[in-house]
């Protein structure tokens, strides 16, 4: 028989030899070294490194590339809040999508495979970031999986309509039910939303996704609900089905104060998405000294054993100013900021960005680099695993489901020119 792919050459293990993966049907068939097997198409990796294709948990799209629009200057969550929402006020359809492939044709040629895209759902710009969003999902599905979480960023009792657009948004296909719970005007209200949120997907069997306790503290309960969260979780049996984003305020907490929370995370089996470009750029603002980092513990989380991923969040707006969608530019910033330094802790960041994230949404049994799972994988431009997160390196290919999506040609020439004893 003859397989469709077969790459020649490639490191999988640093401490192993080079392998060869053999790919059919959109699956890896064997990992072996010295396949022979007949093939359609053949690449020679030379060495490379492969991992398995990157994945992005919490995107926001519809709302990408506003940052030369109506730019923010105080760089704090309530001015991007409201800076957006004017913008969001004026959202054009051939725009919406323009800027969204933008960022989707980033993702892709930067490896990634999957994302869970956190859509907009509310008063000010209605359903078109769901549709758009729906429209693409067709448009990229050779390239990458798509998730829509329907996300009430405005919140849900302060504006009032955003529940029913929400039910309405599933109604179309969004995949997963969002929240926003701090974005409310008090804690009664806060519980109010995550039930609601719960209830919604519950009625429809779908997965959760809120963005929480996005804040420097916890002194206002609205930035405090993660404990409710796990328990809620727990109570309706919902647990490996929640994710939470941002979660920063848990970080300001005193580690034996801390310690019950994330106990509780752990238990209710909730996925923790950090999202450093945003977090360190709107958090600590008020702080004259000693800036704070700001991230959610993840040190902590991780050694309890919560899965923590990350994720680029925004790209190019006033929650976040920079951004290429890139998970390797991520996953560095990220290794610096929580001190992730360590050989072990190096490899904990890359797979942060890729299993961590799987499991995230919910993706994980068909996904990584092993015989059996779907062939999506990224050979880099260099030789060793361990040298993803330091390189940065091209992403000579990318395979999705077992065809190859992205070639990157690079070459680089350094000439010496010896100056012969001139000075
Ligand atoms: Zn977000």
């Amino acid at each position: 028989m003859e397989i469709d792919l077969l790459i020649k050459n490639v490191r999988v293990h640093d401490d192993k030899p080079l392998v060869d993966i053999a790919i059919h049907d959109g699956k890896i068939v064997a990992i072996e070294t010295g396949i022979n097997t007949k093939t359609h198409e053949t690449i020679d990796a030379q060495g490379r490194a492969a991992i398995p294709g990157f994945v992005e948990p919490h995107l926001h799209i519809d709302k990408a590339f506003l940052h030369r629009r109506l730019p923010a200057v105080q760089g704090t969550l309530e001015e991007a809040i409201r800076v957006t929402g004017i913008l969001k006020g004026k959202q054009q359809r051939q725009d919406v999508l323009g800027r969204s492939r933008r960022v989707l044709d980033m993702a892709v040629k930067n490896g990634t495979i999957a994302i869970r895209a956190h859509p907009d759902v509310d008063l000010i710009q209605g359903l078109i970031g769901v549709e758009t969003l729906l429209e693409l999902k067709e448009e990229y599905q050779n390239l990458l999986d798509i998730q829509i979480v329907a996300f009430p960023q405005e919140g849900i009792i302060k504006s009032a309509g955003t529940l029913e657009l929400m039910e309405e948004a599933m109604g179309m296909g969004a995949d997963v039910v969002g929240g926003c719970p701090y974005n409310e005007v008090s804690w009664t209200d806060t519980q109010r939303h995550i039930d609601m949120v719960f209830t919604m997907a519950q009625k429809h069997d779908a997965h959760i996704d809120m963005h929480a306790d996005f804040a420097d503290d916890t002194s206002d309960h609205r930035f405090a609900a993660a404990a409710y969260i796990a328990q809620k979780t727990m109570d309706t049996h919902y647990e490996g089905r929640v994710s939470l984003g941002h979660v920063t305020s848990l970080g300001a907490l005193d580690p034996d104060e801390a310690k019950p929370v994330i106990e509780l995370l752990r238990q209710a089996q909730i996925n923790i998405i950090t999202l450093p470009a945003t977090d360190l750029y709107l958090g600590g603002r008020k702080d004259t000294k000693n800036q704070r980092r700001g991230l959610t513990p993840v040190r902590s989380l991780t050694q309890a054993g919560v899965n923590v991923a990350y994720s680029s969040n925004n790209i190019r707006n006033a929650f976040t100013p920079f951004g290429k969608a890139d998970p390797l530019v991520i996953g560095n910033m990220l290794a610096h900021v929580i001190q992730f330094g360590t050989l072990d802790n190096q490899a904990a960041i890359l797979r942060m960005g890729t299993q961590n994230a799987a499991k995230a949404m919910g993706i994980e049994k068909a996904y990584g680099l092993e015989v059996g799972k779907q062939a999506d994988l990224v050979i880099l431009d260099t030789f060793e695993v361990a040298d993803a997160l330091l390189d940065i390196p091209p992403r000579s290919w990318v395979i999705k489901r077992g065809k190859i999506t992205v070639v990157t040609h690079y070459s680089c020439e350094i000439h010496h020119h010896h100056q012969g004893g001139k000075q």
